[in-house]
This record gives C-alpha cells, sequence and structure tokens, in this order.
C-alpha cells in the first residue's frame, strides 16, 4: 500500500490497555491527515461489536463501515508493542496494524499480513525491529498469490466451473445465501463453492455460511453431474443479479446510520448519568424499568430409542417448524413487510439443511436420541458459524440457533416462553432472536438494548419496522446493570442512561410525549373522512387476507376494504380449503366489516405465488401465464368452490366479488355466467361484480370492458410489471419498477376515464394508493377509493385533507405530462 509512510509506523511503544493502544495507533493516522479524529472512536466502537484480532500478536483496528466518511484518504498505521497489550480472550497483540480504507484497498494487505503470519519468524522479526522502514518494506513487498484453482481441480474433477469475486459489501450472509440455495437445489448436479482450498456444499445454507466469505474473495463455482453447466450459469445468475440489491441495502443501512449520528440528540441529560454507549439501530426515546431476556436453556438429556421412532420423531418436528415458519413468514409479510418476512425464509432454508439432519440423524443411527443428537449437530454448526472471521456472519450464529431451538423445544414439548411484564420495560439481552422480537409483549415493551449484535442484525431491522427504540453493540456493562433499574435509552444515538435524575426523567418525557403526540395527531384524526380542503371526498379503504387484518385496518381508518387476497387461504396447506371452510372465513370477514364494503378478490394463484398441491405445470415465465382469472377458467373446480362459498357469505353483509389478471373481454362475460350459475345453486343474492386492471390491455381498452363490470380496482404493482416489462420481484430492477412512470399514470388516466364515461366506480389496490404522492395524484386523477395496507392510511388520509383537490388534478395532469417517474418525484 503506498500510503504507508515510516512517519506512520510507532517503535516499541508501550499501552495498559487495548483502548489506550488503538487511541495511539489512530492519532498516528490523525497526525498524517488520514483521518478525522472521529474515526478513532469509530474503530474503538468496531472493538467492541468485533474482535480485530487476527492471529500470531497482529491485531488490525479499523472502523466501522458507516463512518467511512470521516477517512480523508487511505492509510495504514503501524504500532509496534514489544511488550504486548492484551487485546481479547487472553490474546496479546504485538504489532497493531491501523487501517482507515476508503474503499476495498485493505485486503491487499491484509493478504500479505495472513501470508506473514504463516512464517512465525517474520512476524518475530517485525515484533523486534529497530528499524521502521523494515516494517514499511515488508508490508508493502510481501508478494500476494491467491489460491490455485488447478489444485483444487485436481482434487474435485468437475464438468462445469466459474470464478466470481464476491462484491456483495456485507459478504455471503443469509439471505442471500438463502436464494443461491434455492437456485442450486433445483439441479440434480453436485455443486460447490470454493473459496480457496475450502469448499461448501451450495444446497447447503449453513455450510454456505461457514465459509465466511466476505466482499473480495474470490469464489469458485463447480459442478458434476449431467445439468453441471446450467447449475453454475443458473448459480452465477443469481449471483450476479443479487448483487445491485445488497449493494444497496448496505447503502441505505449507511445512510439510515449516518443520519442518526448527525441528527442533533432531542434530549440530553443534565447530571452525569452513568452512561453506556453502544449503536443506535433504531431511532427514539424510552423510559423504563430494564428488564433481563435470558434465553431458554436446554437441558437435554441422550435418551436413546428406537432409532426409526427417534429418527421420525426429528423429521416430524422439523417439518412442524417449517410449516410454522412459513407462517410466520406469511403473518410478518402483512403485518410488516417483505424484507422482515425474508428473515423466516432464511430461517426455513437454515432448518431445512440437508447436512444438519443428515449429522443428526447419523447420530441417531449411532444410538443416541432424537433431540440429543439433533442438539449436538446444532451446537456444532453454530459454533463453526461463531468462528468465521466476518462478525456480521457470525451474527447468523444467532438464526440457527434460534430455528434449531424451536426444533429441539418441540421435540422435547417445552413451550418456549413468554415474558411477563407489568410495566414500561426496557428489554435487555445478550441477544435476541428475530422470534424473540416478535412476540415481545408491545403494551409493555418500550424499547430494546442488545449487549452483542450490529445494526444490521434482524433484532434491528425489526426493532426498526415496529418503531421499537433499540441499542445494539452495548457491550457486558450493560448485562451488568440491576435489574429494575430506570433507564433512558437514545435509540438515535445508541446510548443508555442509567441513574437519569428525575430532572432528567422528566425532560426526557417531555420529548417522549411531544413525539408521541405528533403521532397521535395523526391517529386521532384517522377515522376522519379524506375530505379535500375544497370539499372532493374519496373513500380510503384497506387491503387485507383475513378477518384479523380487517378489524385492525378498520380500528386504523379504514372505510371498508378494498382488495381480500383470498390467496392466503390456500397457501401454507397441504389441500385446498372446502366450500364450507372458505365460506365460513369470508362470512368472519363480513362479520368483521360491521356493514363497510367488502371486495374480495376470487383466487390469484399463477405469477409468484405457488401452490404445490394443484399441480399445476412448471412455466418458464409464471406472470404472463396461467395466472388469476386464467387459472379459474380452466380450473372451474376452484372457481365454483369459491363463488359459492362467497354467494353463501354475501347473506351476512355486502360483498363485491372482484377478478384478477382479467386480459380479454371473453373472460369477464363468461366469468358473470359462472357467477351467475353459483349464486343460482346456492340461491344467494346479486352482488356486484369487478376487475382488476392490472394488464395494460384491459386499461386501453377500459372503455370496452366498463359496460361489462360494476366496478374497476386498478392493481399498480402488476399494472407496472407489465407496463414497464420489469419482473416486480427482480432484485436488479424492482427498483426501476416505479409506479409513478407517466405511461403506468397515463393507462390509469385512460381507465378513470372510460369508468367516467360509463358510470363506472374505479378504485386502485395497488401500492402506489398508500405513497403520499401517489394518493395525491390518483385522486388528481379522479378515482373514487385508494386501498392500501392499514399502516399507511392515517397518513395518506392526513395528506389528502391538507391540499385541495383543484391542486391536485393540477400536479396529476403535471405528472401525466412528465418523462420519467423521477420527474414525476421531483413535482
Ligand atoms: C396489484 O397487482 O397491484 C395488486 C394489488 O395485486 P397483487 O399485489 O396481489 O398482485
Ligand atoms: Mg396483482
Amino acid at each position: 500500500m503506498e500510503t504507508m509512510t515510516t512517519a506512520c509506523v510507532k517503535l516499541n511503544a508501550q499501552a495498559s490497555n487495548k483502548t489506550e493502544a488503538v487511541r495511539l495507533a489512530g492519532q498516528l493516522l490523525v497526525d498524517a491527515g488520514y483521518i478525522d479524529p472521529g474515526y478513532v472512536d469509530s474503530m474503538l466502537k468496531r472493538e467492541e461489536v468485533a474482535n480485530t484480532f487476527l492471529g500470531s500478536a497482529v491485531a488490525i483496528p479499523h472502523g466501522m463501515v458507516e463512518d467511512r466518511h470521516l477517512i480523508h484518504h487511505t492509510g495504514v498505521a503501524v504500532v509496534q508493542f514489544r511488550d504486548g497489550v492484551s487485546w481479547k480472550d487472553g490474546d496479546r497483540a504485538q504489532l497493531v496494524v491501523a487501517i482507515a480504507a476508503k474503499s476495498d484497498e485493505h485486503i491487499v494487505l491484509l493478504r500479505r499480513l495472513t501470508r506473514l503470519m504463516q512464517r512465525p519468524q517474520s512476524i518475530e522479526s517485525l515484533v523486534a525491529t529497530n528499524d521502521a522502514q523494515l516494517i514499511v518494506g515488508t508490508l508493502a513487498d510481501e508478494p500476494v498469490q491467491a489460491a490455485s484453482p488447478v489444485a483444487a481441480v485436481q482434487e474435485w474433477p468437475n464438468d462445469a466451473q466459474s470464478v466470481w469475486t464476491l462484491d456483495y459489501p456485507n459478504g455471503l450472509h443469509a439471505r442471500p445465501a438463502t436464494r443461491w440455495v434455492d437456485t442450486a437445489k433445483r439441479f440434480a448436479c453436485e455443486l460447490r463453492v470454493y473459496k480457496g482450498q475450502e469448499f461448501a456444499d451450495a444446497k447447503a445454507l449453513t455450510g454456505l455460511l461457514s465459509l465466511g466469505a466476505a466482499r473480495g474473495d474470490s469464489l469458485r463455482f463447480a459442478a458434476r453431474g449431467p445439468d453441471a453447466r446450467r447449475a453454475v450459469d443458473a448459480l452465477l445468475d443469481v449471483v450476479h443479479s443479487l448483487s445491485s440489491e445488497e449493494k444497496a441495502d448496505a447503502e441505505r443501512a449507511r445512510r439510515n446510520a449516518l443520519a442518526a449520528r448527525r441528527s442533533a440528540p432531542d434530549w440530553l441529560p443534565g447530571g452525569s448519568p452513568q452512561a453506556i454507549y453502544g449503536i443506535g439501530a433504531s431511532p427514539g426515546l424510552a423510559i423504563g424499568a430494564l428488564v433481563r431476556h435470558v434465553s431458554h436453556q436446554f437441558d437435554v438429556h441422550d435418551v436413546p430409542g428406537d432409532v426409526v421412532a427417534e429418527g421420525e420423531a426429528l423429521e416430524a418436528a422439523v417439518l412442524a417448524i417449517s410449516q410454522e415458519l412459513e407462517t410466520l413468514e406469511a403473518q410478518t409479510r402483512s403485518r410488516l413487510g417483505a424484507t422482515e418476512a425474508a428473515i423466516f425464509a432464511a430461517h426455513r432454508e437454515l432448518i431445512a439443511d440437508a447436512d444438519l439432519l443428515r449429522d443428526a440423524l447419523a447420530s441417531i443411527l449411532r444410538g443416541h436420541g432424537a433431540a440429543w443428537a439433533w442438539q449436538n449437530a446444532l451446537q456444532t454448526r453454530v459454533e463453526k458459524l461463531q468462528g468465521v472471521a466476518d462478525p456480521l456472519l457470525a451474527a447468523r450464529a444467532l438464526d440457527l440457533r434460534d430455528v434449531g431451538e424451536r426444533v429441539l423445544a418441540r421435540m422435547l414439548g417445552i413451550e418456549r416462553q413468554r415474558l411477563v411484564l407489568t410495566q414500561p420495560s426496557i428489554l435487555v439481552a445478550e441477544d435476541l432472536t428475530p422470534s424473540d422480537t416478535l412476540q415481545l409483549d408491545m403494551a409493555f415493551v418500550v424499547g430494546l438494548a442488545i449487549s452483542s449484535g450490529g445494526p444490521t442484525s434482524h433484532t434491528a431491522i425489526l426493532a426498526r419496522t415496529l418503531g421499537l427504540p433499540a441499542v445494539v453493540a452495548a457491550g457486558s456493562a450493560l448485562l451488568a446493570a440491576p435489574e429494575g433499574q430506570l433507564a433512558v435509552i437514545d435509540g438515535s444515538v445508541g446510548a443508555v442512561y442509567l441513574d437519569v435524575s428525575q430532572t432528567d426523567q422528566d425532560a426526557a418525557a417531555a420529548v417522549i410525549e411531544r413525539q408521541l403526540a405528533a403521532r397521535n395527531t395523526l391517529r386521532e384524526s384517522r377515522y376522519l373522512p379524506a375530505t379535500t380542503s375544497d370539499g372532493h371526498t374519496i373513500e380510503i379503504a384497506a387491503n387485507v387476507a383475513n378477518a384479523k387484518q380487517a378489524s385492525v385496518a378498520i380500528e386504523a381508518g379504514a372505510e371498508g376494504v378494498g382488495l381480500m387476497r383470498t390467496e392466503f387461504l390456500f397457501l401454507e396447506r397441504n389441500s385446498a380449503p372446502d366450500e364450507d371452510e372458505q365460506y365460513r372465513v369470508y362470512r368472519e370477514m363480513t362479520e368483521a366489516m360491521g356493514g363497510r364494503t367488502l371486495i374480495i378478490r376470487a383466487l390469484d394463484i399463477g405469477g409468484d405465488k405457488k401452490v404445490a398441491y394443484l399441480n399445476l405445470p412448471q412455466e418458464e415465465n409464471p406472470f404472463l401465464g396461467v395466472r388469476g382469472a386464467r387459472l379459474l377458467l380452466i380450473r372451474q373446480d376452484l372457481l365454483y368452490t369459491q363463488l359459492r362459498a362467497l354467494y353463501r357469505a354475501a347473506a351476512h353483509g355486502p360483498i363485491r366479488i372482484m377478478f384478477p389478471m382479467v386480459t380479454h373481454t371473453s373472460e369477464i362475460e363468461a366469468l358473470r355466467e359462472h357467477c351467475e350459475r353459483a349464486r343460482a345453486q346456492v340461491n344467494g343474492p346479486e352482488l356486484k361484480i369487478g376487475i382488476m386492471v392490472e394488464v395494460p390491455a384491459v386499461a386501453v381498452m377500459a372503455d370496452k370492458f366498463a359496460p361489462l363490470v360494476d366496478f374497476f380496482s386498478v392493481g399498480t404493482n402488476d399494472l407496472t410489471q407489465y407496463t414497464l416489462a420489469i419482473d416486480r420481484q427482480h432484485p436488479a430492477l424492482a427498483a426501476q419498477a416505479d409506479s409513478l412512470h407517466p405511461a403506468v399514470l397515463d393507462l390509469i388516466a385512460r381507465t378513470v376515464a372510460a369508468a367516467k364515461k360509463h358510470g363506472t366506480w374505479v378504485g386502485v389496490c395497488g401500492g402506489l394508493a398508500g405513497d403520499p404522492l401517489g394518493a395525491r395524484i390518483l385522486t388528481g386523477l379522479g378515482v373514487d377509493e385508494l386501498s392500501m395496507s392499514a399502516q399507511d392510511i392515517a397518513s395518506v388520509k392526513a395528506t389528502l385533507r391538507g391540499d385541495s383537490f383543484n391542486a391536485m388534478q393540477q400536479l396529476a395532469q403535471r405528472a401525466l405530462a412528465a418523462g420519467s417517474a423521477d420527474e414525476v418525484r421531483a413535482l
């Protein structure tokens, strides 16, 4: 690295502890003009979340990624401590190499260091030398040599291979690795991922994670078997396509962290209370009693039994938990969102790991009991993951333990205990698993203080989504804080304050109250209609999947349900729900609505929603295939069961039926006939029948469709993907699939115009309806209703009440005239 000079080397230094050592090395970088002094604090913070001891007496302190803006130029400083400095877990560092790297340049240095470490005498001479130039020269001259792929090829002959340099900023962590595994599993061949001479089965998540592959690592994908080439190519496709998603995620986390650091604290204690600093993981202030959350300790005895029965017990527990996770995934998706739900998809993949199950089964075959065997296999995996150098990947060990212990609890018949709280509490824990976080008693938990973890941990993600202030990486001092003590946490700056004076508590409470008041004003006005300042009212409805969500939505201010997705009734099970079961669900829905309008969408299976037990043929392009109404017209068994159930339920409250993915007028004509036949079969009432406008052809020909339907509801999610020809789930392109694209708005404008001409009601139930700008433009375009997720209702209503219809109409016209989605957003 040219950026190291002798000015940045300090020989024979003394430090009584690690902090002093890091400060000394950091100061060299400050003095050389490489970094802002703030970066030294960041280096110390890194030591709290990770151990930078590399081995062989070498430590490499460096700052947090989100603080890279404090680096002026990439640089390295080396401090030689001949007597050594106690670093962590009994390790002593004699060569402290402080790194300030603006991007990836330090990888080269790391390779040189690790190569040097393979020759202990080289490190020893650097520790003993009086010549700073020797240190600079050695680190600059050590050749960097990549692992030879040829050697590995000889070990394992393969039919296809490709090499790729990992460019995910957070390394190969569970979410992308899950996608790799999903892809690898589609192929029959053996597929391996090599990092140097180490390799992992590409179909086994824990193996992949324990490679500890970090950004910059050269990985080799090798396959053996009939479809080897296709498998490697498919894997590479996924690997590449995830790059931009991962980079965008890291960029978001970076921006959030920066915003949190830059925001002035809303409150600071006046006295000098004891403060424990960590990292702000979810913003906001909270006051509460510290309550310690201790995870369940499993006391597993080895009780050998019949080998077959034990094996079956294990498999049954794994299957049951897998199904539980699927439910949790679906619930989290509807409650919080797809990103949060992906955590549980990754969990499912973790326990579906064939290697883990195989190890446990092998142990059963050796005569051990199922629970013991599983715990052992699990522990081995967890320890392996914890051992990888990258702290982000090591954190995923927690996910594996979480999910593995669910299986264990199931086998042992133990109910995972919920903490019983009686007062506002700040939960203190070494770490919380995602399942723990989701099961918190939100009536009493006001904040989270975690001693380990990091801002990108799943717990942090969930805390942000739940709006719960959280501090992570607060260190072991946090765990020593007395239980029950009152504390204030500031999730924006990452601080936990103990012994806060009464005056400071009052001041903090006043700030919290102000923040709450702002939220409450919004909440309190949630039942007011969305009437613009010049008197135009638009209906505001919710998108839901079941009766419970409908009640939540009404509580949140919904005036009706604009879309009930019935697919969820068909997912996560082994056979289709029969007519009676569907009738009960729809009836429960209508009853929850208390007379408000309920639009139930007929089954929209196909596309991204697959149902194995329907045995539908594989499709190359499922989004362009037999989906929604197309499927219902082919599978009339499904259609009639659902229609009869709907007409029976309609006796209990107003229901409208809506068909998805309609493309041709002939389809709606046929569907209406089927509706009439089903209605006659059960002697049901006449119902309004409408269609989703999500295929561009329907919007273009809305004039022809309007006379055939009672209402339209624009599905902007699909309308956008079909108009822009961008798969709505495409990791690299999804960000471009912006429903504010003028082409999409133009199609909506045409639909509204045709609807008005024929007196047809038109709503919007895609994601654009819940976006404040989208809601104003759609209102300006003249739609009658906006249907969105419950959490968007209060703010969309407030936005619409705060503006005039006239201004929204003008805004809509300007949006239609714009040249791109960005231009529309700029309006
Ligand atoms: C849409 O496509 O906009 C829509 C609301 O339906 P879904 O998201 O269920 O496809
Ligand atoms: Mg749709």
